[in-house]
């Protein structure tokens, strides 16, 4: 299995931890650090809608709580709709919304490296790979606070 596969699939593990009962919408997303350690998050909803965390904002914040951003390398991302049984399934592949992606941007400017963003289905083989400029081009970021990047 080669590197982003596994990615993928530790993002999709993660997806079948989403507390999604409101969307029914599971996501899993999974970081990969220099070092090849995987750092994963699922959705976190809440009944207060607006409250719900997404997968990728789980996953960077568990890699900030453990003060690795600057290790941050990649990314992937899966989900799909939950069905009647509590499984997921779906053939679409999932991109970060648009709060994550300026929260990707945030990672990417502390790790001082461009991260691939690794995005999947909840099943099969389709997969699309994107750069953050690509996701959230005119980011606004650190720099325009006049903060360097991997200041922390
Ligand atoms: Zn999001």
């Amino acid at each position: 299995m080669n590197r982003t596969t596994e990615l993928i699939q530790a993002a999709r593990k993660a997806m079948t931890n989403a507390h999604a009962p409101y969307s029914r919408f599971a996501v899993g997303a999974a970081v990969r650090l220099t070092d090849g350690t995987i750092v994963t998050g699922c959705n976190f909803e809440n009944a207060s809608y607006g409250l719900s965390l997404c997968a990728e904002a789980v996953a960077l914040g568990s890699v900030n709580a453990l003060g690795r951003l600057r290790d941050v390398e990649a990314i992937a991302v899966a989900g799909g709709p939950v069905d009647a049984n509590g499984g997921v399934s779906g053939t679409g592949i999932v991109t970060p919304c648009g709060r994550c992606r300026q929260i990707l941007n945030e990672a990417e400017q502390m790790a001082g490296r461009p991260l691939a963003i690794h995005c999947a289905a909840a099943e099969g083989d389709a997969m699309a790979e994107h750069r953050v400029a690509e996701l959230l081009p005119f980011a606004f970021g650190p720099a325009d606070l006049n903060i360097s990047a991997g200041k922390n």
